[in-house]
C-alpha cells in the first residue's frame, strides 16, 4: 500500500506547547495538537452547515446504530481509527521532542493511515490555516493553550506554507454523515475575531460578568452567562470559557457566541471596552466567505 502524506509549514510566534498523554501510537506530543485541531475541524463543520458531535459529550459517536459524524470520520471514535497520524518535524524533517520555543519554523507532516478524501484535505487544511490565522494551536487546554504563568501565551502561529486544495462540493460530503448537534458547540459562524488589541484580565472578567479577581458573579446577561461557562463541582460538568485574548503579535481577541445577535452583541462589548484604536474586527461569517 502507498500512503501519501501531507505537510504544513507554519512559525511559532510564541512558545507552543504540544504536551499530552495518548494511548496510540502517536508521540506524545502530538495528541494536544490533534485535539486542538479537531476542535477547529468540528467548527467549521459546523460553521459550513455539517454537523460534529462534542466527544466528550453522552451523545458522542457512535450513536446507538454504529454511525458517526463527519468528524470523527477523519479523527476517529470508538471503533473507527483516525485516518492520519500526526507529526511535528522540525526545518531538517526530524521529529520535534519538545515544546517549541517562539521563532521557531516547523512542519505538521499528516501521514495518511487509510484514504482521506478531498473534501477531507480541504477541510483539514483550512481548519489550520483558521486556527493559524485567527485562534491558537495545541496544548492541555484546547482553546487557550497555556503551561507556565498565568497569562504567558502559547500557541500563536504564523502560517509559512499550507497545500493549495481546490475547493471540492463540501455541502453533498457533510451530508452523508450522521447529523448531531450538541448544545452550545462552536459553530464558525458565531465567532469574533479582534487583531491588533488585546484585553487585560479585569476587562475579560468584566465582559464575561465576573469581579476583578474572577471569583465572584457581578453580571448575568446572556452573553456573560455563555462567555463564562461554568466551574465543575460535584452535580456539573465545567463549562469552558469561550472569550479568549493574546498579547503575542500585535494582540487578538476572539472567542464565540450562541448565534449571530449574540456575536454582535459581544463584539459591540468588546470595543466599547476598547475604545478607538488600530484593530480590525471580523466574524466568523466573513472567514467562511473567504475560504
Ligand atoms: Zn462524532
Amino acid at each position: 500500500m502507498v500512503s501519501s502524506s501531507q505537510r504544513i509549514t507554519l512559525k511559532t510566534l510564541t512558545p507552543l506547547w504540544t504536551g499530552g498523554v495518548d494511548q496510540t501510537s502517536d508521540r506524545l506530543h502530538e495528541t494536544g495538537l490533534i485535539g486542538s485541531l479537531r476542535w477547529w475541524y468540528e467548527a467549521l463543520v459546523r460553521g459550513l452547515g455539517g454537523y460534529a458531535c462534542d466527544p466528550t459529550s453522552e451523545d458522542r459517536c457512535p450513536d446507538k446504530d454504529g454511525k458517526h459524524c463527519v468528524a470523527c470520520e477523519l479523527f476517529g471514535c470508538t471503533g473507527w481509527g483516525r485516518k492520519f497520524r500526526l507529526r511535528a518535524l522540525n526545518e531538517q524533517g526530524q521529529p520535534i521532542e519538545d515544546a517549541l520555543a517562539e521563532n521557531i519554523t516547523f512542519h505538521l507532516e499528516f501521514l495518511e493511515l487509510r484514504p482521506i478524501t478531498e473534501e477531507e484535505k480541504w477541510l483539514l487544511t483550512k481548519s489550520v490555516e483558521i486556527a493559524a490565522r485567527y485562534g491558537a494551536l495545541g496544548g492541555k487546554t484546547t482553546l487557550k493553550p497555556q503551561k507556565g504563568k498565568i497569562g504567558e501565551d502559547y500557541g500563536i502561529v504564523q502560517i509559512i506554507t499550507l497545500p493549495n486544495i481546490a475547493r471540492p462540493d463540501i455541502p453533498r460530503f457533510l451530508s452523508q454523515f450522521r447529523q448531531v448537534t450538541p448544545k452550545d458547540a462552536a459553530d464558525l459562524r458565531w465567532f469574533f475575531f479582534i487583531k491588533g488589541s488585546f484585553l487585560w484580565r479585569k476587562q475579560m472578567n468584566d465582559l464575561m460578568g465576573l469581579s476583578e479577581n474572577g471569583q465572584e458573579i457581578t453580571g448575568n446577561k446572556h452573553y456573560q452567562q455563555f462567555l463564562r461557562g461554568r466551574r465543575g463541582d460535584a452535580t456539573h460538568d465545567a463549562i469552558s470559557k469561550k472569550l479568549f485574548s493574546f498579547r503575542a503579535d500585535g494582540g487578538c481577541i476572539w472567542g464565540y457566541a450562541r448565534d449571530a445577535k449574540m456575536r454582535d452583541e459581544i463584539s459591540h462589548q468588546i470595543k466599547q471596552t476598547l475604545g478607538t484604536g488600530k484593530y480590525t474586527v471580523k466574524t466568523g461569517e466573513e472567514v467562511l466567505r473567504e475560504l
